[in-house]
């Protein structure tokens, strides 16, 4: 037998931690990194976060599941602070981000079947999307690799240019239910929408009663100095999917939706035997506790401002290798003029600096938001070093 005993579907590194400290994570021989990846967007509060940890302890010996059955008092209190702090009316808690995705298309569908309009069930998505693994959201993916072997694809999705009104505006017909876009593109290469593209995708929902549906797995939480990103471009969407952040590491998400966009989700309709279950629940309230604490926001909207200027003066330096900053708080991306490959992979070996490779030749620098002064000149220091002795690959 060749095969590893876990699926051999990711081409895994030689990093292996078994531990991790504020934004630090140690490997099993020892070796310290500077976690600018935060588990793709996942570990917020970065890791051994005193909140975070008591309050899934707390739980954990309390009560750790029960059946979606009975009456969720953990659930609804959760689900109500959402509903307080964002456009939502209601909540249907997953365990990933591709079940927050998928919850949201079926609650996109549902809304136009429930009145009637069985011939509404295409969402128009944008090129280069990443929308998780399940059938139905690499169905809502244009990306080949990530159908390849899978075929066929569920139906039901058109793509359209990302960022690209007229080109959503042409695909529309009378099957469109709606669009789903990520607000800023992660995979994809932290890419931010437009504030017209976003205005004009709302303008058009509207116009046309589809459903304006955000993936914001990745740029959610707290994520760019907003706790969703649709604040930013001062529109509200009629659902939204969020997931990452908002565990700070425990495996939880969610699908957000207003009131109105959520009629065809009636009894019986969707269900998740772990979504929403007590320790969840408990992870969720502990981030929430920290990200909408008094002040916490500006902070990583100021602390986003610092690296970002900072590396804006840095990348002058080295004009043949880095093309420009872009990205909201702190979540940002290094567009390379090279392939950014190699580089991410010298920062993280020869360096000990952890950050994620995205499309279009992107670095992504998202570390945890609870980031400190210290460990932001550690980041550059690292960067710096790792930058001079950079040798860029033949080819
Ligand atoms: C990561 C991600 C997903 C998928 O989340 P999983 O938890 O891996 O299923 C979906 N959409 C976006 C934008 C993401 O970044």
């Amino acid at each position: 037998m060749s095969i590893s005993p876990l699926m051999p579907v990711y081409p895994r590194c030689g990093v292996r931690p078994v531990r991790g400290e504020h934004c630090h994570l140690i490997d099993e021989d020892g070796t310290r990194y500077l976690d600018f990846a935060s588990g793709i967007a996942v570990n917020a509060l970065g890791h051994s976060h005193a909140g975070l940890i008591g309050a899934i302890q707390k739980q954990a010996e309390t009560l750790m599941h029960v059946s979606n059955l009975y009456g969720s008092p953990q659930g609804e209190a959760l689900a109500q602070r959402l509903v307080d702090n964002t456009f939502a009316d209601t909540v249907f808690f997953t365990n990933s981000g591709a079940e927050a995705v998928e919850a949201a298309i079926k609650t996109a569908r549902a809304y136009h079947q429930s009145v009637g309009n069985d011939e509404k069930f295409e969402l128009i998505t944008f090129s280069n999307a990443f929308h998780g693994r399940t059938m139905a959201t690499i169905s809502a993916s244009n990306q080949e690799k990530m159908h390849k072997g899978f075929m066929p694809l569920l139906p039901g999705f058109k793509y359209a240019e990302f960022d690209d009104l007229e080109s959503a505006k042409a695909l529309m017909g009378p099957n469109t239910a709606g669009f789903l876009v990520e607000p800023i593109q992660g995979e994809g290469g932290i890419r931010p929408a437009s504030q017209e593209f976003m205005s004009g995708l709302r303008a058009l929902a509207d116009e046309h009663d589809l459903m304006l549906v955000l993936d914001e797995v990745q740029c959610g939480v707290a994520r760019t100095g907003a706790l969703y990103a649709y604040e930013h471009y001062g529109i509200e969407p009629d659902v939204l999917a969020t997931a990452k952040g908002i565990g700070g590491g425990f495996p939880l998400g969610a699908c957000l939706a207003t009131e109105k966009a959520a009629r065809g989700m009636v009894f019986g309709t969707h269900g998740s035997t772990y979504g929403g279950n007590p320790l969840a629940m408990a992870a969720g309230n502990a981030v929430l506790d920290a990200v909408l604490a008094e002040g916490f926001m500006t902070e990583v909207q100021e602390k986003g401002e610092r690296i970002r200027a900072r590396l804006e003066q840095f990348i002058g330096n080295y004009p043949d290798l880095f093309e420009l900053v872009r990205g909201k708080g702190l979540m940002l991306g290094l567009k390379m003029k090279v392939e950014s490959r190699p580089f991410y992979v010298h920062l993280r070996d020869n360096h000990q600096l952890l950050t994620v490779a995205a499309g279009d030749n992107t670095l992504r620098i998202i570390p945890p938001l609870i980031i400190g002064d210290a460990e932001i000149d550690e980041f550059f220091d690292k960067l710096s070093a790792g930058t001079a002795d950079f040798e860029v690959p033949e080819g």
